[in-house]
């Protein structure tokens, strides 16, 4: 048995999330925790949402809300989201913790002490009727490129240049439209990459099993070569600097930056989880207290992957401690929507919360699997989401299921069938069984997620094609013992169905399990697919499930892209 700890990117809490922010880290994630822990390995899936900085501010604002209740309530909506699209977090913690405002200054005076943060002076823009230093998306004004009168202080969303705030003509404050604006000094902590640059590289370079996408991304920036980064903020949502414990001077009342928090609530929330359950942390992230022994794998979209590479290795690498850092990285492009990428600032696409009003979670959770944003880009189309469902879960595996079920409850009494010997089509079923349950099993382990939709369907159509060659409802007229091989055959097919299909489709599985008098969670069958398939004992009842997929029509389709955009 291993110890694996699997983290996902954690989600910003302004909103909602769309389904991109699913395929891209949270349900790979969860689709390997599930695996895993079938495997019989001992798992912890641990995110949490990102909840300081500016965006979050401005959302509060928008909501008409104070940022802490604000966050406690957008935490709470997607903490339910996830649990209804099956994500088996075993903690879904809050960077806002406690925890994580301990830790972040923890590791804030570790890098000070190893000469690594120093204090320097900038010069922000300073609102004086709002009496506070103003970030750079608080400030707007005229674009100085193309004119537009609403310009961001980072961005113009007009003409997408990039812009510094004291470019902007007739400058305002977002919070009170105020233009009584100033330069004014502040002091700031920055953590010194540039002096990490070496042992950040060398850690990269001995990370050879990491994807390509990974490798490149973070061998560009270190590449372009590491800055030194500022890592607090005028702000007053968000961890506090303190140096030893007490207020810093000068620096009262400012914070840490998002960035440097963020990825260290991935140890917090471990910690959280531990306090909340009364179990250990410590063995789980310092490698000197057992965590040199657990494999840690991180799910990421590729925006995300230069803080996973560079910056928080430079935080934890640099406080010198024995962390456990990452093994394995898998990290995802984009699923896009009509041409564009799905977006929470633009509303574009289709977020969790309505996806779940059209379709059950597990038929999301299928067609983002078979079609994920893996090694490229993947588009979203209604025609691809209806095809998913209707050939692969309805025609395949509800078919299948539904087919086997109902005839042993109207021909056999609803009881698994005794008697009768398997014969040549049992044997080949075995053999073929065998081959693909191994590249399914192989193709979880990679975290190869498309390939481990096609072997999944692969090992679906081998049920089908055996009912078809045995024909059980020509056999019961004339070789009733015949009929009742090949029943149990299938039936334990069934079971099996349920085993390897739970990673990906947990709801369902659950169904075809608890229908053939299995329990769940199954453990992942063993390679043996002639025991597996024999296992079942004679006279166990079973019971014939509902509709386990129904079936979309044009209708549904026409009506999803009325509502939410998309060419039907
Ligand atoms: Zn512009």
């Amino acid at each position: 048995m291993t110890r694996i700890l699997i983290t996902s990117a954690l989600p910003y809490i302004n909103g909602v999330k769309h389904l991109g922010n699913l395929a891209g880290s949270m349900l790979p994630a969860d689709v390997y925790a599930r695996f895993q822990r079938a495997r019989g390995h001992e798992v912890l899936y641990i995110c949490a949402t990102d909840e300081h900085g500016t965006p979050a501010e401005l959302a509060a604002t928008a909501a008409h809300q104070d940022v802490f209740t604000y966050c406690e309530e957008m935490h709470r909506r997607q903490h339910d989201l996830g649990r209804r699209f099956g994500l088996s977090w075993d903690w879904f913690g809050r960077s806002s913790s406690p925890q994580n405002a301990r830790l972040t200054q923890h590791f804030a005076d570790v890098l000070e002490d190893r000469g690594l943060i120093e204090e320097r002076v900038d010069q922000l823009v300073y609102s004086i009727d709002d009496a506070r230093f103003l970030p750079d998306r608080y400030i707007e004004g005229i674009c100085p490129v193309c004119g537009y009168g609403q310009a961001r202080g980072d961005q113009c969303d007009n003409c997408n240049s990039l812009l510094d705030p004291v470019d902007l003509k007739e400058p305002y404050s977002v919070i009170s439209g105020s233009r009584n604006l100033e330069l004014r000094e502040t002091r700031h902590l920055y953590l010194l990459q540039t002096k990490l640059q070496a042992p950040i590289r060398a850690w990269v370079d001995a990370k050879t099993d990491w994807p390509m996408l990974a490798r490149a991304i973070a061998n560009k920036h270190l590449d372009e070569g590491l800055i030194d980064r500022g890592i607090t903020r005028d702000l007053a949502w968000g961890v506090p600097v303190m140096r030893g414990g007490q207020p810093r001077t000068g620096m009262e009342g400012k914070v840490f930056y998002v960035w440097f928090d963020a990825p260290i609530e991935y140890i917090a929330a471990t910690q959280e989880w531990a306090e909340g359950v009364g179990a250990d942390w410590r063995g789980w992230w310092r490698t000197d207290e057992g965590a040199s022994e657990v494999r840690y794998v991180q799910f990421m979209g590729k925006d995300n992957v230069a803080f996973h590479t560079v910056s928080f290795p430079a935080t934890i690498l640099g406080s010198g401690e024995p962390w456990k850092t990452v093994d394995t990285l898998k990290a995802f492009n984009w699923l896009n929507w009509y041409g564009e990428p799905f977006s929470t600032s633009n509303q574009r696409g289709v977020f969790m919360d309505s996806a779940l009003e059209i379709l059950p979670a597990d038929c999301w959770r299928w067609y983002l699997t078979a079609n994920s944003p893996e090694h490229a880009d993947s588009a979203f189309t209604w025609d691809q989401l209806v095809s998913s469902i209707n050939r692969d879960l309805a025609d395949v595996l509800g078919n299948f299921v539904n087919r086997v079920l109902k005839f042993c409850e109207t021909r056999f009494e609803a009881a698994i069938p005794e008697g009768g010997e398997p014969g040549a089509l049992e044997e080949a079923l075995y053999a073929e069984v065998s081959v693909r349950l191994a590249d399914l099993t192989d193709q979880f382990e990679a975290i190869e997620v498309r390939k481990n939709a096609q072997a999944l369907r692969a090992l679906w159509v081998v049920g089908n094609e055996y009912l078809q060659n045995a024909a059980p409802w020509s056999a019961i007229k004339t070789d009733p013992v015949r009929a009742a091989v090949i029943v149990r055959t299938a039936i334990n097919l069934v079971a099996l169905y349920a085993a390897v299909s739970a990673p990906v489709i947990p709801f369902a599985a659950e169904k075809i399990a608890l229908a053939v008098g299995e329990t769940y969670p199954p453990a992942w069958p063993t390679p043996d697919a002639r025991a597996e398939l024999q296992r079942l004992e004679a006279g166990r009842r079973i019971t014939v499930p509902d509709v386990l997929f129904r079936k979309i029509e044009a209708a549904d389709v026409a009506a999803w892209a009325e509502r939410f955009g998309g060419a039907p």
